[in-house]
């Protein structure tokens, strides 16, 4: 039999509001453990909390940039569980009134459609402790930080829209595009600032059957969710074709050996509305003042970047994927520079560089300035395309100008005629009989022996001048 997957992604993002959601201790769980600590986050007895307006703020920034609906009226409710990372026996999150509905990011389908991935809602909520495992002596012991204890988070409850690993791997990436232009979250997988559960079931093909949903863990990247729940529905195919049930329960992924483990069965607590925390009210023009704080978004910037610069769907989508990486785009493209030039530079040659390094563009010593500077050496033949790879890396490493490593890396680009003729005659010298294999009709030896040439000039020759003395000269 065929099987579909369903697929469903339950998403946390911690959001970076300065203080914690029900204190006013810093919001830095990366801090010495257990220094960002009140009576309210180590959940005293007694206690009150008390809902901070920017972390609220910031949830609803996020739940309209995912074009959300937020609710008039939403409250807290206890989410009764006992575990070391959650001493009081209950987490404040929103069940029965959350704080948005309905609301939608689109992707870009494995057939080249755009398709629309709904979600479901978005929920606040306090994360809980974090648990050291370690050991003393021969001894393991389990040490508890409560720097993370209370920090604002918001939940992400998708539809089970997603029918393959592409699929949750394009709605994660839309979903952390959205957020970060928001500003309201780092959301790194990484970092563990955005987290993601799937929730993955089988069904016969073409069926409308909601079948029983395995929950996968404990992926830490993008690259990690696609295999993770590619490996599921792997399975999960062989339980049903061996005639197993699927049961309900919890799977750890392991990127080392990639594949998952049962952890435990899945607990649902009950969840009782919350006496302490006042409920949430949203006025229409309070909605609107945080609406008015949402800034251009990548959907409607890539429509603009290809009308204003004449760029290509994609060119466009790619220069818009990051609010940082678009704001650079801008910045150079208010020199006197081709825009689709700018483009494929920064996606071909300054992306991979930044990742290479791990850093965003402003974490580096390149100004939309010294781009441009390189860009217009470029344009204007002063230097050819293998030195300006070469300069681009010493742009983001050191604070030299463009001029200065121009000069002194010798990186001039040989154009003169008669240079390149010498060079041109030396090369045929070199080669007789790849020059005969040309002039028997073998077209290809053209590109050897241009090769060739850059080789010998050291790839500072003009290719364009280059090219026209080779072909002129062997014609
Ligand atoms: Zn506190």
């Amino acid at each position: 039999m065929k099987y579909e997957a369903v697929i469903g992604l339950e998403i946390h993002v911690q959001l970076n509001s300065a203080t914690k959601l029900f204190c006013d201790c810093p919001n830095r769980p990366g801090d010495e453990p257990n220094r960002n600590i009140c009576p309210v986050c180590l959940w005293m007895p007694g206690a009150l909390p008390q809902l901070s307006r920017e972390a609220l703020e910031k949830a609803m920034l996020a739940c309209l940039a995912l074009n959300c609906t937020i609710q008039p009226e939403s409250s807290f409710d206890q989410k009764v569980y006992y575990y070391p990372d959650l001493p009081k026996g209950y987490q404040l999150s929103q069940h029965h009134k959350p704080l948005a509905r309905n609301g939608w990011v689109d992707i870009m389908g494995l057939d080249n459609q755009l398709k629309r991935m709904r979600i479901h809602h978005i929920h606040m909520e306090e994360d809980v402790a974090k648990l050291l495992h370690e050991t003393e002596g021969r001894t393991p012991i389990t040490l508890v930080d409560f720097n993370r204890a209370g920090a604002p988070l918001i939940e992400i409850v998708s539809e089970p829209d997603m029918r393959s690993p592409h699929d949750a791997m394009e709605y994660v990436k839309a979903l952390r595009a959205q957020l970060r232009y928001t500003g309201a979250a780092e959301c790194s997988l990484e970092q563990g600032t955005l987290r993601v559960d799937a929730n993955v079931s089988l069904r016969p093909w073409g069926s409308d059957l909601l079948n029983t949903k395995v929950e996968i863990k404990n992926m830490n990247s993008i690259r990690n969710v696609g295999d993770a729940v590619a490996y599921e529905i792997v399975r999960q195919t062989r339980c049903l074709e061996r005639g197993e049930p699927i049961v309900l329960h919890t799977r750890l992924w392991d990127p080392e050996k990639r594949v998952t483990t049962a952890m435990r069965g899945k607990f649902e607590g009950p969840c009782v509305p919350d006496p302490s925390v006042a409920r949430i009210v949203v006025t229409d023009a309070w909605l609107h003042a945080v609406r008015e704080r949402l800034p251009e978004m990548p959907a409607q910037k890539t429509d603009r970047f290809m009308t204003t610069y004449g760029l290509a769907c994609e060119e466009a989508a790619a220069m818009t994927a990051e609010r940082d990486l678009s704001d650079f785009f801008e910045a150079v493209a208010q020199y006197d520079l081709p825009p689709r030039k700018i483009a494929g530079w920064i996606s071909t040659q300054l992306v991979p560089a930044l990742r290479e390094r791990n850093r965003n563009i402003d974490r580096t010593h390149l100004t939309a300035q010294r781009f441009a500077g390189l860009l217009t050496a470029l344009e204007s033949d002063r230097i050819n395309t293998q030195a300006a790879r070469e300069v681009l890396p010493r742009l983001l490493d050191n604070e030299a100008s463009v001029e200065e490593l121009l000069e002194k890396g010798d990186f001039g680009q040989l154009s003169d005629t008669a240079d390149l003729k010498a060079l041109v005659e030396r090369v045929l010298a070199d080669h007789p009989s790849d020059v005969q294999d040309f002039r028997s009709g073998n077209a290809k030896v053209l590109g050897f022996l241009m090769g060739q040439a850059m080789k010998a000039s050291r790839g500072k020759a003009n290719p364009k001048r280059l090219k026209e003395l080779l072909t002129e000269r062997l014609s």
